[in-house]
């Protein structure tokens, strides 16, 4: 029987990738994994064998025109990983291989063989010439250069950093007094150089930092819940030591490159040249060859972002997911796969150990823990025993009582008088997401939600109220609270500038920096205000979400948090999940230091699950809490998500196509699947187009979408980390 190859045909960076099948000619040894050339059409593309011998109906087929390279690109475990996001979030095959390789890589079509890895990249050096004699007529660069030379410098950078010349350099070679040459050079990013040091390498491990260590190397999937400082980086370089001791590769994804800057130099403080960086600020030349230096098993421990999973190590003996619950971690394009997920299914695959690391994991993920699919690992102090800092809850609905009409309440302004007074610094965080898109009580701080789905009703622009799960509309707004009569019930927001001109009042000698949205634009602002409070120039900064992150101040003693629940106003199931992790994180700003510190939420809801848990850095009671209610609703963890999503020039089209694909679903739903919707897209207009959304919600609502085929007009994302797309 002739062979025949199964192959993920890439047309080029931005075409469709699809599968076909091709014939293999006698003498090509192929195997899966195998990069291949072959026809499309009239034109020489690229693609990758994913399986052979497949049973084909008719026998006229092209066959694979050449190899490109000798061995496997992709691993077995790999192709098999591929299959998973395939099936799971229902995209193409070849999609979810292309996904795996270097954009560089499926692109190009020409050319039959793979660049060398780092081949663009290399620096001229220099080096003394034994034995020349220094001829006497030489100008003040190239003594300076060749004395450069003298001490040790041998490339251009070096030289000019010791006062000599490259061009002085290139002249010298020229007359024979230098001989020079080229050595590739890897760049790794200013921040993340060798500049960290390893002190804690061979410090004893704590007890419960042991516990996890002891786990973590009898395989499987854990969840390592501790706050920020309690050593879990510690662990995963640990874990990471042992499993490359085994022979194995290790793969760690971070939400954000340039956010987790320190988790990346540890790595690379104790692992050097084994480290390899897949991020996206990569450009496309440098991403290929730190993936060709993975490949080619000169490095087998990847950092990066969520793409990072798709490394073609050869052995995996470990993957760590830090900071699980960011939505990065989520694609927002084909394939659009969750990496928590994908890296319990590579886990499943390689039998590698799986660590999801966290101070604030997701619920879902949590009760993974609970059910013991996940082992659930806490480290549950910070490893200097800093507490954390005891936080004040504030209920801005007093406040207004007592004639205090201010954006700061009585507590927050005693609270910052007596920092400032004794020399120390606070940090000011306005929520700027989730403002003014709900209706809110002043006095009661009731939202009005919708009747069916318990959400808070999202307010337009013109006047109405749109429920953006089931796509009720509310003509009427209320001009009373329905809960408590009040007639103070509007949509209002609160300006950095307006915060910033009561502590001017308040404070009228202190310091105060500025970081909102507006100030962000200027470049190198955040790194300015940073550098203010840093430096103590500045005694408080006012932000919005950007302070939340990175700004680790050791001389900050308090946080005050302006307006705590309005994220919680967002129409999303994820609301209260995102309002605890936020405030968690900017709480956690205030008492890095020896002074300690302490914390200060203003809310109009101070019962609400999410503002207390925070307050009370209760993880466990937070989580508990939010799984009682999405379990009432029938949110994630206890059913699945489908949003389908289309957009069109005119309103009639997609209002069309919704209701008839709508009731195609539901026609078919059986007992899966409830379908919700058609309801505008949270963003309901973009670029022109009208938006428009259905919601699949059960146990398993893609078997819904195996009965009832969705076009490509659709994008269908299965596990939304959010509704509000
Ligand atoms: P996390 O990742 O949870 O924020 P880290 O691993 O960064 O925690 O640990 C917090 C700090 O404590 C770091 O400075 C780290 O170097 C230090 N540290 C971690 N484990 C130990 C240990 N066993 N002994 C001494 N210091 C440690
Ligand atoms: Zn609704
Ligand atoms: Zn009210």
């Amino acid at each position: 029987m002739p062979r025949t190859a199964e192959v993920a045909v890439f047309a080029g960076l931005r075409g469709p990738a699809r599968t076909f099948t091709y014939a293999v000619s006698d003498g090509m040894e192929l195997r899966p994994g195998h990069l291949v050339r072959i026809g499309l059409g009239a034109r020489a593309v690229r693609g990758l064998v994913m399986a052979l011998d497949v049973p084909v109906p008719d026998a006229t087929l092209k066959s694979v025109d050449a190899l490109v390279h000798p061995l496997p690109l992709l691993q077995a475990h790999q192709l098999a990983l591929a299959r998973w996001i395939a099936d799971r979030y229902r995209c193409g095959l070849a999609d979810a291989v292309r996904a795996m390789l270097p954009p560089a890589l499926a692109a190009r079509a020409q050319g039959s063989a793979l660049t060398a890895p780092r081949g663009e990249r290399s620096e001229a050096v220099y080096a003394l010439v034994p034995g020349a004699s220094e001829p006497a007529k030489l100008g003040a660069r190239q003594v300076a250069t060749l004395r450069a030379v003298r001490v040790g410098a041998t490339s251009a950078s070096e030289i000019e950093s010791v006062g000599g010349s490259a061009a002085a350099a290139r002249s010298l070679a020229k007359r024979g007094l230098l001989t020079a040459g080229r050595r590739s050079i890897r760049r790794i990013p200013a921040e993340f150089a060798l500049s960290e040091e390893d002190a804690v390498r061979d410090a004893a491990a704590t007890g419960p930092q042991q516990e996890a260590l002891d786990a973590i190397r009898g395989r499987g999937a854990f969840l390592l819940h501790g706050v920020t400082g309690s050593g879990k980086t510690e662990v995963y370089l640990r874990s990471a030591a042992r499993a490359l001791a085994g022979g194995a590769g290790v793969i760690v994804l971070v939400p954000e490159i340039a956010l987790t800057a320190q988790v990346v130099a540890r790595f690379i403080a104790r692992f050097g040249d084994r480290v390899a960086l897949l991020h996206s600020a990569l450009s496309a030349g440098e991403r290929y060859d730190e993936w060709r230096r993975i490949l080619d098993g000169v490095a087998d421990v990847v950092v990066g972002s969520r793409s990072a999973l798709f490394a073609p190590l050869a052995r995996v003996g470990l993957i760590v997911v830090d900071e699980e619950q960011e939505p990065s971690y989520k694609q927002e394009s084909a394939p659009r796969y969750h990496a928590v997920d994908a890296a319990l299914a590579l886990g499943r695959l390689t039998g590698a150990a799986v660590v999801l690391g966290s101070a604030t994991p997701r619920v879902t993920t949590y009760e993974l823990a609970t059910r013991g699919e996940l082992a659930l690992l806490e480290l549950p102090i910070r490893i200097a025993a800093r507490p954390l800092p005891p936080t004040t809850v504030v209920d801005l609905r007093l406040e207004l009582k007592a004639g205090n009409r201010g954006t700061l309440s009585r507590a927050l302004r005693i609270g910052l008088e007596r920092t400032v007074s004794r020399g120390e610094q606070a940090i000011l965080f306005l929520n700027r997401r989730g403002f003014a898109t709900s209706v809110l009580c002043r006095d009661c701080g009731f939202v009005l939600p919708c009747p069916a789905c318990d959400i808070p009703y999202a307010y337009h622009l013109n006047g109405t109220l749109v429920c953006h799960r089931c796509g009720r509309i509310e003509n009427n707004v209320p001009r009373l609270c329905p809960s408590c009569g009040s007639p103070r019930i509007r949509h209002l927001g609160v300006g950095t500038q307006r915060v910033e001109e009561e502590l001017h009042a308040l404070l009228p000698k202190a310091a105060i920096a500025r970081l909102d949205r507006d100030a962000v634009k200027r470049k190198g602002a955040h790194a300015a205000a940073y550098e203010a409070m840093r430096s103590g120039r500045s005694q408080v900064v006012i932000g919005t979400q950007m302070v939340a992150k990175g700004f680790d101040l050791p001389g900050v003693t308090l946080v005050g948090v302006i307006n705590a629940d309005t994220l919680l106003n967002l129409p999303d199931y994820t609301a209260s999940e995102r309002t605890f992790q936020l405030l968690t994180q900017v709480l956690g700003r205030s008492g890095r230091g020896p002074a300690g510190g302490t914390g200060v939420l203003q809310t109009y809801l101070p019962e609400h699950h999410a503002v207390r848990s925070a307050a009370l850095h209760d993880y466990h009671a937070f989580a508990e809490g939010e799984l009682l209610a999405r379990r009432r609703f029938g949110y994630p963890p206890y059913g699945r998500l489908v949003l389908l999503q289309t957009s069109a020039k005119r309103e009639s089209t997609v209002e069309r196509r919704a209701t008839e694909l709508a009731s195609a679903l539901r026609a078919s739903a059986a007992g899966d699947a409830e379908v919700l919707g058609p309801a505008p897209a949270f963003a309901a207009k973009r670029a022109g187009s009208y938006r428009v959304q259905l919601i699949l919600r059960g146990g398993d609502p893609s078997a819904l979408l195996d009965r009832v085929p969705v076009g490509p007009e659709w994008t269908v994302d299965v596990d939304p980390m959010t509704l509000l797309g």
